[in-house]
């Protein structure tokens, strides 16, 4: 379809190029002609001045002139009409040979250009197709199993309300986690078609932290784990609601790859006008070739060590990503194995 499309493109730029170069080619044509037209007329008047007498000849002046002792003009050239004719085949054939190598240039040329207007379109397509596939994907595991138990629980013919019960309770968890994954794929969907920054309103990086750490406090302590915000306050231009849910998903992160008793340190840093914030673990940290990925929709590290957190989809961070490039900085992770992990944002400060 792309290549369908590139020659489909291709054709319409050389149409266009060629209407112009027609126009032009007609316009020089029609000057030029005029010109030999009016050289034709001379001749054909001064021929039949000479031919009739009209007019003294070329010779009786010459003679004339000679006799007075003056200087005798160098004449003319006289012009060949068929000579006139020729030219004019050599100007269109010359013309012609113009635009037949406008259409191959502007044929290379316009192929390539099509190609480079329709990559950024092939690319988003790809990447739209990629989503849809992913999505489908991760929704059908919970949809097959909610399928699964329906069905193996209606065909029971010994069915009481306590199995009905338990089905339903599994069920519900199911569904639990079918909306979990429409409504991180509907943030995923939103942060990338908002690439504009109407939303952006003057927030400081206290009340963003604040109000991340009050909604993810009930998940630390469940695992007594204190989040130990050393911040610095600083003001920035952004969204308040999505800042808030990049901080959300790296405490949250932080809280659910750490083990009990932890800690999890926030510190601040302000320079060349971007502010650094570090959310600091000290969790199972993440292996050096997952680290490229985790920011990729859908990317779980290493699913053994993280199984017992399982309640996730690897859309957190990828949703994150999306939040910082919103705000035109940056996310990066250092780690070490069993030692924890630093999370980096940059946000630059407008
Ligand atoms: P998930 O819902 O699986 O947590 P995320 O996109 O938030 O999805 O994270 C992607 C993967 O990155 C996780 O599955 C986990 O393997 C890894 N990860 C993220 N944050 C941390 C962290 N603080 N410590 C260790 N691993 C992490």
């Amino acid at each position: 379809m792309f290549q369908a499309t590139r020659i489909k493109l291709t054709l319409w730029y050389l149409l266009i190029i060629m209407i112009i170069s027609g126009l032009f080619t007609l316009a020089i044509y029609s000057n030029i002609n005029q010109e030999l037209i009016k050289l034709e007329r001379t001749f054909v008047v001064r021929v039949e001045k000479d031919r009739f007498g009209l007019e003294p000849s070329w010779d009786q002046i010459r003679q004339e002139r000679m006799i007075q002792g003056l200087p005798v003009p160098k004449r003319l050239p006289l012009i060949d009409p068929q000579e006139i004719e020729q030219a004019r085949w050599r100007i269109k054939a010359a013309l012609l040979f113009l635009n037949i190598g406008i259409l191959g240039i502007s044929g290379v040329a316009g192929y390539f250009l099509a190609g480079r207007t329709l990559k950024p379109i092939k690319e988003m397509v790809d990447e739209q197709n990629r989503f849809i596939t992913d999505s489908s994907h991760e929704l059908r595991t919970p949809l097959t199993s909610l399928k699964t138990e329906l069905e193996v629980t209606l065909r029971d013919p010994n069915l009481n309300l306590s199995d009905a019960t338990k089905t339903l309770q599994s069920n519900l968890e199911e569904v639990n986690k079918l909306q979990y994954l429409s409504d991180n794929l509907i943030k995923l969907t939103q942060h990338r078609l908002e690439e504009t920054s109407h939303a952006f309103t003057e927030v400081t990086l206290e009340e963003i932290l604040e109000e991340a750490i009050k909604k993810t406090s009930k998940f630390a302590s469940t695992k007594n784990i204190h989040i130990d915000n050393r911040s610095a306050n600083y003001t920035l231009s952004g969204d308040k609601i999505s800042l808030t849910e990049l901080f959300v998903t790296l405490f949250d992160n932080a809280i659910k790859y750490s083990p009990a008793d932890t800690t999890v340190s926030v510190v601040s840093e302000k320079t060349d006008g971007n502010i650094f914030v570090k959310v600091v673990d000290q969790g199972i940290g993440i292996d050096q070739k997952d680290i490229s990925q985790i920011f990729n929709r859908f990317y779980r590290a290493d699913k053994s060590r993280t199984k017992s957190e399982s309640n996730g989809y690897g859309l957190g961070l990828a949703i994150a990503k999306q939040i910082v490039e919103k705000h035109k900085g940056t996310i990066k992770v250092e780690s070490k194995i069993g030692k924890g992990s630093t999370f980096i944002v940059r946000l630059p400060v407008f």
